[in-house]
């Protein structure tokens, strides 16, 4: 029946002389522009009538905030927290397209760089975060251990390279680095061996000072992680132990020793639609943006505050991916904790966002991850492969993602 209505419909095009169908290849063409270039009206979804005989109309929702964030030439830090709000809002499917239209003009949206996350110090940890394992202060059944042994984690970087990870990641639960000098000697090393494995290294250490954030970089430290995990206002409703602002110093110790940034959030912890905004304008506003933006979803852990915790829903992780990718469009944007509890279909629906690094391996510190076979056999069904690191030890930077966006746009 719908081919011999389709049969029906050509043959009466193809009676048309030229004249006659003008009209109607304008009505197309205008309704084409409509859809990939208008970008200033706001919510008129379909306006056909139902005897129209043109072809539905379609504006898209976006406004200017959106179409100047899809069109950005270069990351901004004056974003305010109502124009973050009004890309966050936007109609999920919009939001979804242009994110992914961004994201193919910052990176090869190809490539998803694996990587892998090691605890080389367990549990004992004297901070209170709501929704951590490895806090003394909540009954969790985690054992406390130790600092690892550098020979201990340096054969576990060569195992994660071996299996496809261009960058190692190594998380300490400490609140801080004070007094621990010869903790961070041994650390020193691990650093110093995973670079000279040509991996990207990162840290998680807790809070460093200046002295000590120099002395990771003399390292050759690629990144150091301090997530700022919600926005400021929820923040209290979650940590008591150290202050937002705090975290924000670390950061900013990291930053001046010309450390590579990585901080970002985790969801469902309680938090509102407008802390996921809140979460993202800090870190757009920031004097740089961090190189990396993790988004964790929460993995309730029995015997913590947040252990008997909903799952976050899922459109509003989408949302979030989507909407930093808009405001961070250079930064490397990290599917982290809470990926294994996703289906397949829903981590490509976080890559399309603009997600573009995963955690692979046998752990992500206390928690369980999807293996390097699967993620790799994952990448194969999808079309997509390892991001290549840049492997001079300055993290995946904006320039070099933009050189493999463009020689992606040059190769196909
Ligand atoms: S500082 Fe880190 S290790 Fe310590 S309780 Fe918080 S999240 Fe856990």
């Amino acid at each position: 029946m719908a081919s011999r209505v389709l049969g029906l419909v050509l043959a009466r095009w193809a009676m048309r002389t030229p004249a006659q169908l003008a009209p109607a290849i304008t009505t197309a063409l205008t309704s084409r522009a409509l859809f990939h270039g208008e970008t200033a009206r706001r919510q008129a979804d379909v306006v056909s009538t139902p005897n129209s005989t043109t072809a539905p109309s379609y504006s898209p929702a976006s406004g200017p905030v959106l179409a100047a964030a899809v069109a950005a030439a270069a990351p901004r830090t004056t974003w305010t927290k109502d124009e973050i709000s009004e890309i966050y809002n936007t109609p999920l499917m919009e939001l979804v397209f242009d994110a992914a239209s961004l994201h193919r003009r910052f990176h090869n949206p190809a490539a998803v760089q694996m990587c892998t996350l090691m605890n080389i110090k367990t549990g004992g940890c004297s901070e209170n975060c709501s929704y951590c394992a490895q806090s003394s202060r909540y009954q969790t059944g985690l054992k406390a251990t130790k600092l690892s042994a550098v020979d201990e984690v340096l054969e576990a970087a060569r195992v994660a390279k071996e299996n496809g990870s261009s960058r190692f990641c190594m998380g300490a639960a400490w609140r801080d680095m004070r007094g621990r000098k010869s903790n961070l000697r041994n650390i020193v090393e691990m650093v110093k061996g995973v670079r000279a494995m040509g991996m990207e290294a990162c840290v998680t250490l807790g809070m460093i000072d200046k002295a000590q954030a120099e002395q990771l970089k003399e390292a050759g430290l690629t990144a150091y992680n301090h997530n700022l995990d919600t926005s400021r206002e929820h923040y209290p409703s979650v940590i008591t132990s150290r202050t937002y602002d705090e975290r924000i110093e670390t950061i900013g110790n990291v930053r001046v020793a010309g450390i590579n940034v990585c901080t970002g959030g985790i969801l469902g912890l309680g938090e509102k639609a407008e802390d996921h905004v809140g979460l993202i304008y800090t870190v757009a506003t920031m004097p740089s943006h961090p190189e990396s933006f993790p988004v964790n979803t929460l993995v309730p852990i029995k015997g913590t505050p947040l252990g008997d915790s909903n799952p976050i829903a899922f459109d509003a992780v989408v949302r979030t991916i989507a909407t930093a990718r808009l405001v961070l469009p250079a930064s490397i944007i990290r599917l982290a904790a809470g990926r294994i509890s996703m289906t397949e279909e829903k981590q490509m629906m976080c890559f399309m966002a603009g997600a573009n690094a995963i955690f692979t391996g046998e752990k992500m510190l206390t928690t369980d991850c999807s293996g390097w076979d699967e993620d790799k056999a994952m990448f194969n069904r999808w079309g997509l492969k390892p991001m290549e690191s840049d492997n001079k030890g300055s993290d995946v930077t904006a320039a070099g993602a933009e050189a493999e966006a463009r020689q992606f746009s040059a190769t196909g």
